[in-house]
């Protein structure tokens, strides 16, 4: 059972890694230079501890409590790794979250960020945090879905940047479902380049999923973030 899960998961990860570096080459990029963060919300520990097996580094994970216990289970297991939280976080979860977690991909508002603060520095850790983009609407528009409107993205990096456990890692998108992910990834680079041109440590853009990693790589995205092609397809969500 785990050994045909484990051949599943290399075989899957090797196709995924062929994308990258396929997608970074026709881009005239180091491949070196990205990231893959495998997505493994809704599937088991022991999913993630054979991911460690077969040389993943990074994980992510969408839900709190979900991935703290994963992680402990994984760690158990014997597993390091690098832990990215990339879903929509409450505040009042947020001190919880930075006990684990190494990355928060999410961060949109300056409430999480003074949150986030407290919760490192209780921890006694320092947390790269990722400016969360909302590219759905225009940037005079109210922010619907998750993610700063562009236009409120600096306010929230500064605030990263002064804080003091948490390092301004760059910036995070998901593509908008019913537009074409080139435009959205073109806009965030737009953005990534605002952010880098007041602190120039931001180097990281978070943007790129299963359907639409080669569109991110060819606009800079340097973490991709990958589940269903390495993990397979999840059960929709009651
Ligand atoms: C689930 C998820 C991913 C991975 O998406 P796939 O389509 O499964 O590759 C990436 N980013 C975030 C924020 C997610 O919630």
């Amino acid at each position: 059972m785990s050994d045909e899960r484990r051949s599943e998961l290399a075989a899957n990860l090797e196709r995924v890694r062929g994308r990258i570096t396929a997608a970074a080459e026709a881009a005239g990029r180091d491949p070196a230079e990205l990231t893959l963060v495998v997505v493994t919300k809704t599937y088991p520990a022991s999913d993630v501890a054979l991911l460690a097996e077969l040389g993943v580094t990074d994980v992510g994970e969408n839900r709190h409590p979900e991935a703290g216990r994963k992680r402990d289970e994984a760690a158990e297991a014997g597993a390091r790794l690098r832990w990215h939280f990339v879903g929509g976080l409450q505040t009042n979860k947020a001190n919880a979250v930075t006990r684990y977690a190494d990355a928060v991909h999410s961060v949109d508002r300056l409430r999480l960020v003074t949150a986030l603060e407290s919760g490192a520095a209780a921890a006694g850790r320092r947390i790269d945090a990722y400016v969360q983009v909302n590219l759905e609407g225009r940037d005079d528009e109210p922010a619907g879905r998750a993610g700063a409107a562009p236009a409120d993205v600096r306010s929230v990096a500064d605030a990263i940047a002064s804080a003091e456990h948490l390092r301004l890692a760059g910036v995070m998108t998901v593509a908008p479902l019913d537009a074409d992910p080139d435009d959205a990834f073109a806009r965030l680079s737009e953005v990534a380049a605002e952010v880098r041109a007041e602190h120039p440590g931001a180097v990281a853009i978070s943007a790129g999923m299963s359907g639409d990693l080669e569109q991110a790589v060819a606009h800079g995205a340097t973490h991709v973030r990958i589940g269903r092609s390495v993990l397979g397809e999840r059960p929709a969500l009651g």
